[in-house]
């Protein structure tokens, strides 16, 4: 089945009890039972729930895996990833990534711990070097929030392999349809579902997707031990939201390019992070594991003052000032401040995340009008002395 069509009809079977088309919102803790133990395959609705199976079967088939699992959060997923392991296991991840991996990792893990080792995942020999007989698992985002650095998760799968450790990719930032991590390598892919999935900046969700069913029931036993499931109507939202995941990541991808083509191009931009742009570093790998190049875009004026940036991050209209990404509607952040504020700044700024970094989640909307928007803030910015 082609891809558009399959995000259409994911997990979509017509209820058995009345051909309802969409997958009824299960609203329900429990399930009665014909006789003790005998039930319909569902008991507890921590431990199943028929909106959330519609879910995770959907997951797992526009992820191009065999199983997936939904949880509350994003970071509530990474959480279930990080307790297959034990204390003295070690971990490498990339020293740049979202802000609240870093804090799971760094103020809760690695006091039960678990060590973790944060470097430059573009490279292979440092990654290598790294691996010692405690490492279990590599933690890979690509590309990176907020800095855009694409890691080559087909050499990173086989550096993986070769020691026999786990590759996890968070893939948040491309989505299912312009990444598919499982089919490079990798043995589990983190999603934040509240972004490109959920689509419309209305609900919070994680997922994972595996192929190995060892591993599945595994990630399956800490999801009901732990008990970070979403409820049934976000998973409703979640599974509404990937019917368009592929029109709206087609329209991010396009949007993304326009915008930042015109970044690129304004005197008052010192440097645009894109990864379409032929001389990003990581742009040969994108194009090579990557459909499109997506809808993130993040860049500094060359006005290098806090003030300057504050000034545009204040005066666009359409762009809203807000945390969180991968919504219809396009978003304006500063890392140092918000979404990236629990990394010490010695941290940051060691990464190559500036103070006046600005990120963008560039919506569906005309991009004519976004980027007068754009124009008209910059503009306001440069008189900024
Ligand atoms: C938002 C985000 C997360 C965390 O997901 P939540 O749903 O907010 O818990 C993890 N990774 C990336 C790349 C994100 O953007």
């Amino acid at each position: 089945m082609k891809k558009h069509t399959q995000y259409i009809h994911a997990g979509s079977h017509p209820d058995p009890s009345t051909g309802a088309i969409m997958t009824p919102i299960y609203q329900t803790s429990t399930y009665v039972q014909e006789a003790p133990g005998v039930n319909k395959g569902f008991e507890y609705a921590r431990s199943q729930n028929p909106t959330r199976q519609a879910l995770e079967e959907a997951l797992a088939l526009i992820e191009e895996g065999a199983y997936g699992l939904a949880f509350s959060s994003g970071v509530a997923a990474t959480d279930a990833v990080i307790k297959l392991l034990k204390p003295g296991d070690e971990v490498i991840a990339g020293s740049d990534m979202y802000g609240g991996t870093y804090r799971l990792f760094s103020k809760v893990f690695a006091k039960f711990g678990i060590h973790f080792h944060y470097i430059d995942l573009s490279d292979l020999n440092s990654i290598e070097n790294h691996i010692n007989q405690q490492t279990k698992l590599i933690w890979v985002e690509t590309p990176t929030n907020p800095l855009m650095n694409i890691a080559d998760i087909e050499a990173i799968a086989a550096i993986s392999k070769k020691h026999k450790l786990l590759l996890c990719v968070d893939n948040t930032f491309a989505s299912p349809a312009l990444q598919n991590p499982l089919t490079l390598g990798a043995d589990i892919v983190m999603h934040s579902a509240t972004k490109y999935l959920g689509g419309h900046s209305d609900v919070i969700q994680g997922a994972l997707i595996v192929n190995d069913k060892a591993l599945r029931d595994e990630l399956y036993f800490i999801q009901k031990s732990c008990g970070a499931v979403p409820g049934p109507m976000d998973c409703f939202l979640v599974l509404r939201g990937i019917k368009t995941l592929g029109i709206r990541m087609d329209r991010h991808a396009s949007n993304g390019e326009v915008i930042a083509k015109f970044l690129q191009q304004h005197p008052a931009i010192k440097k645009v992070y894109w990864p379409g742009f032929t001389d990003h570093p990581g742009h040969a790998i994108a194009k090579k594991q990557m459909k499109s190049f997506g809808g993130m875009i993040s860049f500094e004026l060359k006005n290098d003052s806090i003030e300057a940036a504050r000034k545009l991050l204040s005066s666009t209209k359409l762009f809203s000032l807000a945390e969180s990404l991968g919504g219809v509607e396009s978003l304006i952040n500063h890392p140092a401040s918000m979404t990236h504020a629990s990394i010490p700044r010695e941290e940051r700024i060691k990464n190559g995340l500036s103070d006046t970094l600005i990120r963008l989640s560039v919506g569906i909307e005309d991009p004519d009008d976004l980027i007068e928007d754009l124009k008209q803030a910059i503009q306001l910015a440069e008189k900024v002395k």
